[in-house]
């Protein structure tokens, strides 16, 4: 999930300028922050786990945090619980993290940043990129929507978004250092609302980044349905370097099980959505996220799910079980669906979803696309990479040292998850 990941890099970007050093293992390290999530799993108690084989690290000096979802949800909990770790933050503090961390260096056992009710985000003055060609870079954070089934409002806080102007510099400088591609980040991107007096539009900001020189490739996500407006698509019609894919969430083809999730869209609004994406002059490519076995979703519920993969013709799909999660109001819905149904309706879902790949890859035979190459494999003169629709493509050439640049790759074969192909001439 590129949010947690990015956070990882910022924190690793705060320690960097604070003369921390990266070490190979937890074993060599003097500080161990443990990053967590909980949006689907039962995250707190694998993070309980993992904590106790850090107590013997305590033991031999080492400072122990715990960062991100779980901290912000069992909170100062885990101190009781593990009381050898010394800092809890939640992500929405990770901005007071070097005020935090002065406190742990100087001997405070029971530090935490907890808040989520700040307007402020998180800007930090160095970020440690993990992938050298696609920067990562939040442009939004937290969440003001209410999805019945979901953390993140809780563990994230209110919707901020950050100033244009300072956005921009970013993107600039990480065009300095040789980064081609960024993408913009937000649980809802597509929500953005610029606080300056410039008061840019998310569609503005996009073009305002592709033009940021050296920036070939911008994506973003995740696009909520609601948000989604006709600026956006006809922004990507004029701007190539705005790639052509758009990941919109959909959750259910059921309009009962949308409201019951607080999804804010009916079915046939989030169609509307789609048609206006299909509108574009150039091919865009849809995927998308959905729930099965939501409390209270019927076979017939279901069938709606499966009718709108057929309607919508994505080309790729995340698809979950539902997993009731801490302070979320579906939490105390009633007609929970057994996990044994949940398994049988997620595989019906991508059995589904199998089928349209193929169908979809196979149509892509013979075509030519540019591709940034990010991938080198084990077997000799074997690369891989994106598309600018963000399929990946495994793809043979004699030239060396291809990764990080941009070649065009005439596609060969077609498995549901992936294009092979050829370096075209
Ligand atoms: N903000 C985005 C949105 O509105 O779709 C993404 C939020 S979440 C990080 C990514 C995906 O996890 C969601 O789109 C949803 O499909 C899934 N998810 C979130 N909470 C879940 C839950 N309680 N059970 C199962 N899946 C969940
Ligand atoms: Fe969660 Fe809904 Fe916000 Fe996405 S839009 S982060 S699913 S509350």
């Amino acid at each position: 999930m590129p949010d947690e990941r990015h956070d990882s890099e910022k924190v690793a970007g705060v320690l960097l300028s604070r003369g921390y050093r990266q070490v190979e293992s937890p074993e060599s390290a003097s500080l161990v922050l443990y990053n967590t999530c909980s949006i689907r799993e039962k995250a707190a108690q694998k993070v309980f786990s993992r904590l106790g084989e850090f107590r013997v690290k305590q033991n031999e000096g080492r400072i122990i945090g715990v960062l991100g979802c779980v901290a912000q949800q069992e909170g100062e909990d885990i101190f009781e619980r593990a009381p050898w770790v010394s800092l809890v933050c939640g992500s929405a503090s990770y901005r007071k993290l070097p005020e935090l961390l002065a406190q742990v260096e100087a001997g405070n056992q029971r530090v935490t940043g907890l808040d989520t009710d700040t307007d402020e985000t998180f800007e930090t003055e160095m970020t440690r990129r993990d992938n050298p060609w696609r920067a990562y870079l939040t442009i939004i954070e937290g969440c003001d929507k209410a999805c019945s089934y979901c953390v993140v409002p809780y563990t994230r806080g209110p919707e901020r978004s950050r100033a244009s102007d300072a956005i921009l510099r970013e993107v600039r400088q990480l065009a300095e250092l040789g980064y081609s591609e960024v993408q913009l980040l937000g649980q809802t991107v597509n929500s953005y609302k610029d606080p300056t007096a410039r008061g840019m539009r998310f569609s503005e900001l996009l073009l305002a980044v592709a033009d940021e020189p050296g920036i070939r490739r911008v994506r973003f996500t995740t696009s909520h349905p609601s948000d989604f407006t006709r600026d956006i698509v006809d922004a990507i019609d004029a701007q190539t370097k705005l790639c052509n894919h758009v990941h919109l969430p959909v959750q259910s083809g059921s309009t009962r099980v949308l409201r019951a999730m607080q999804r804010t869209y009916s079915r046939e609004e989030y169609l509307e959505k789609i048609a206006l994406i299909r509108s574009a002059m150039r091919p865009i490519s849809i995927t998308t996220d959905i729930i099965v076995g939501f409390p209270g979703e019927t076979e017939e519920g279901l069938r709606e799910t499966l009718s709108l993969l057929d309607a919508v013709q994505y080309d790729g799909i995340f698809s979950f079980k539902y997993s009731p999660r801490p302070h979320t109001p579906s939490l105390a819905m009633s007609d929970a669906i057994s996990e044994e149904e949940k398994s049988r309706r997620l595989a019906m879902l991508q059995e589904k979803q199998r089928e349209i790949q193929t169908r979809k890859h196979a149509a892509l035979v013979g075509e030519t696309f540019e591709i940034l190459v990010s991938g080198k494999s084990r077997r000799e003169n074997q690369w891989s990479g994106h598309t600018t629709c963000h399929r990946v493509i495994n793809f043979s050439s004699q030239e060396p040292a291809l990764l990080g640049k941009y070649v065009r790759v005439q596609v060969t074969g077609a498995t549901p998850n992936c294009l092979v192909g050829e370096q075209a001439p």
